[in-house]
């Protein structure tokens, strides 16, 4: 009104929380300070000026520390409380601004101007109101903690401060955000202050509802598929069927299985862990796998040894022709196997060109010894997942490949055969050597640990082998754990008999044929072998065998036969015209022109190397099928020309005249470089010097800088390719005469073999003569 009251009221600090007008509250006091006031109060008019601290902690609050809005209140009640503190029921009256304080003997006093809300009769005031009051309903609706009454009661209200004031008092949750509308004079602002809160905490309330039910349905649904499950299992038990929580059989199979600690610990976990997911779903069956994979192992499964010696060569007898060495160190190696009566020794390795019999013969092992046999190609692995296995936390992860190959054993001690060691290659994705160097550990191996099994596994007990074409090609690593057993390649002859004793019976068998259907000659087998195939083992043989069989079985079915009699005549008709014929050896001597030797991975092959001169400044010109070391054995057979040009009659300076051209053939890629060494070397003389070579020498050596003679690798492999070219004279490091021995005596009667240690004595050999 007019002029606004002041009055003069005790002081009342309050801490984190305030009173609005027309509400009624209690609190406790206990400061001394608040407590003479309130005795001031009571001997009054019993009203009190309640001020809430701007900071909570304050324990004596100066007039400065006190908000200077307050609310005026009238003291209902008063009540002692054991201690020093007193409950005070209070109810606001109305709101005050505080002009001055007094500092009273022991207590505060204030001057206080009594603020009354102004009268609001616009229309605006009651589309506030009106607008409170729905969004009220609204928000009690969302929250559970109005009740209706309140709501009703709301509804019966009209000036828009009393509205505002009611409505914080209950909605605000945050004394500052209180005490921000108590300081709002403005009934209208206030209230309109207090509807964006409710419209606030109304989506509030909402969306915490939303989150509730979620929650409520995710726990519900839990809670109805475990009641399901446990009712299925009741019913189960009832009928007998099953285990308790044994759906699979999983517990009952895992009792009957010897698993290691691990595993069972393992499997136990995760059979726990599918009781609880839902049946089908991608987890679950995750789980499964893992248990199926767990359990399908060999555990404990072993197939007894049979080390008969006899019965084991028998068996390798009949299985290959030949391999006299290889089936001796395989009976050395069983035999000692028998007195120690375990593993740990070195893993054998065979080790020779495709198709000798390096697969079959390990074959003809697990059967001599009566054990499984699996086998797995390293060929082109280049992740150690494929060795080790994939980590289960991986979508559709499996096993590694021993792991897999030890569940197709069905035994903890098969014969492991890993095929092509020497073709692992390695890269971003992990070293599979060293994955395999573990493996084959027998100090490592009986703790196998694969990625996705996650449990050690015992490979102890597996008789591993393992195969290459070179040996060069071993990681170094693993070749210190194996012994080499080198497996050569064929002559004719032998192929021959492989072809006649086993290949063409186990055709015809395999064709449905009884023997004596499919005859032939001898001379007729040998043009076979020399016709259409060329390899250092027999499988192009034994394809060839097979489609003999073939052509004939068509033929007997046309001409209503009982058998056939290969000729000639018939041989070209079933295979075919021949494919590789010998080109006849050159007789004449010719100049820049020489025989080499090479030892490829398919065998031994005749290498000519042809050479000539022509104006230029040194310059050496290579071209053809050159490695990196057959192109050093070129510059070094160039240098030692160079250095030695007096004695072979040239120009000291000839090479600042002459360019040299090399040529090598197409064909396989050799396998040692340097071993052309004194072929290049005889070549460029020749060349250089006019002087001719003669065509039916053939030569294989390495030289060093002063014309020394190396020896070379694959001596038989190049002996058989010589016999097979029709060459007389054989040229070789005298270095090499102990590998004479594994050459068949028919061959070497074939040749007259010089053995060199110069390459003086190469040259005095091959050219001939002016
Ligand atoms: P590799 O593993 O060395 O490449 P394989 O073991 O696959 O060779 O042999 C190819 C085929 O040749 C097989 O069918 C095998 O039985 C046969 N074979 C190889 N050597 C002989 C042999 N000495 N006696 C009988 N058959 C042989």
């Amino acid at each position: 009104m007019a002029n606004p009251k002041t009055m003069e009221l005790p002081v009342l600090p309050l801490r984190g929380m305030l009173v609005f007008p027309g509400t009624v509250l209690h609190f406790d006091i206990a400061r001394p300070r608040s407590i003479a006031a309130l005795e001031q109060c009571m001997t009054g008019k019993q009203k009190l000026l309640l001020l809430t601290q701007k900071r909570e902690e304050d324990e004596e609050p100066k007039p400065e520390d006190l908000y200077m809005v307050g609310t005026v209140v009238n003291v209902r009640q008063v009540m002692n409380l054991p201690g020093e503190n007193i409950r005070v029921l209070v109810e606001g009256e109305v709101r005050a601004l505080v002009q001055n304080f007094q500092e009273k003997e022991n207590y505060l006093q204030a001057t206080v101007q009594i603020s009354k809300d102004r009268i609001v009769r616009s229309n605006e005031g009651k589309a506030m109101v009106r607008t409170a009051q729905d969004l009220f309903e609204e928000y009690a609706k969302s929250s559970q903690r109005i009740s209706q009454d309140m709501v009703e009661g709301l509804r019966t209200l009209e000036k828009p401060g009393e509205i505002a004031d009611l409505l914080a008092a209950h909605i605000l949750q945050k004394w500052q955000e209180k005490q921000e509308m108590l300081s709002e004079l403005d009934p209208l602002k206030r209230l309109e202050k207090v509807c964006g809160v409710l419209v606030r905490e109304t989506d509030l309330a909402d969306t915490e509802k939303e989150i509730q039910s979620r929650i409520r349905k995710s726990v519900e649904r839990n809670q109805k598929d475990y009641y399901l499950r446990e009712q299925l299992r009741a019913i189960q038990n009832e009928l007998g069927e099953e285990e308790e929580g044994d759906e699979h059989g999983y517990r009952k199979r895992m009792e009957e299985t010897p698993l290691n600690e691990e595993a069972r610990a393992k499997c136990e976990k995760e059979i726990d862990r599918m009781s609880r997911i839902a049946p089908g779903s991608p987890e679950y069956i995750v789980s499964e796998t893992y248990i199926d994979w767990i359990l399908d192992m060999p555990w404990g499964k072993e197939t007894e040894d049979n080390l008969d010696l006899a019965r084991a060569r028998e068996i390798l007898d009949r299985e290959h022709y030949g391999l006299d060495k290889v089936k001796e160190r395989i009976i050395e190696y069983l035999a000692v196997l028998r007195m120690k009566k375990n593993m740990k020794g070195p893993i054998l390795c065979f080790v020779g060109p495709p198709g000798v019999g390096k697969t079959s013969i390990v074959k003809a092992i697990a059967e001599a010894v009566d054990r499984k046999f699996v086998r797995m190609s390293l060929g082109g692995v280049r992740d150690e997942a494929e060795i080790r296995g994939h980590r289960k936390t991986y979508i559709g992860s499996m096993p590694g490949r021993i792991i897999t190959g030890m569940k197709q054993a069905g035994s903890m001690n098969p014969v492991f055969l890993f095929d092509e060691i020497d073709k692992m290659a390695s890269d971003f994705r992990g070293d599979p050597a060293s994955a395999m160097l573990e493996v084959l550990d027998a100090e490592q191996n009986n703790a196998f640990r694969d990625h996705y099994m996650e449990i050690p596994f015992d490979l102890s007990k597996v008789m591993f082998i393992t195969t290459a074409n070179s040996r060069e090609t071993i990681p170094e690593p693993l070749l210190d754990r194996m012994e080499i057993i080198e497996v050569p390649s064929y002559t004719e002859e032998e192929k021959l008999q492989i072809l006649k004793r086993h290949l063409m019976p186990k055709q015809l068998a395999e064709h449905g044929m009884a023997p004596g259907t499919v005859t032939m000659d001898e001379e007729i087998m040998r043009s076979m072998i020399e016709g259409y195939t060329r390899e250092a083992g027999v499988r192009t043989l034994e394809r060839t065998a097979a489609k003999i069989c073939r052509k004939a079985a068509v033929y007997l079915l046309e001409n209503e036969a009982e058998s056939v009699h290969v000729d000639a005549e018939r041989l070209h008709a079933f295979l075919g015209a021949v494919r590789y014929t010998r080109e006849p050896l050159e007789q004449e001597a010719r100049v820049g022109i020489v025989n080499g030797l090479a030892w490829t991975s398919v065998g031994g092959e005749t290498l000519e190397v042809e050479c000539i001169p022509m104006p230029g400044k040194g310059n050496l010109k290579l071209t053809g099928q050159l490695g990196d070391v057959m192109k050093e054995s070129a510059e070094a057979a160039f240098s030692w020309v160079r250095a030695h040009s007096g004695e072979l009659g040239l120009e000291e300076d000839f090479y600042t005249k002459t360019d040299i051209h090399v040529h090598l053939p197409e064909g396989a890629v050799p396998k040692d470089g340097p071993s052309a060494g004194i072929t290049m070397t005889t070549a460029f003389v020749s060349a250089l010097t006019g002087k001719k070579v003669r065509q039916d020498v053939a030569m294989t050596g390495e030289m060093t800088l002063r014309g020394r003679v190396l020896p070379i690798g694959g001596l038989k492999e190049k002996t058989l390719a010589a016999y097979r070219a029709g060459i007389r004279i054989l040229i070789i490091p005298k270095e090499n005469h102990k590998d004479l021995e594994e050459i068949p005596s028919y061959v070497l009667e074939h040749f007259e073999i010089i053995e060199v240690e110069e390459i003086q004595q190469v040259l005095d050999t091959a050219l001939v003569q002016a």
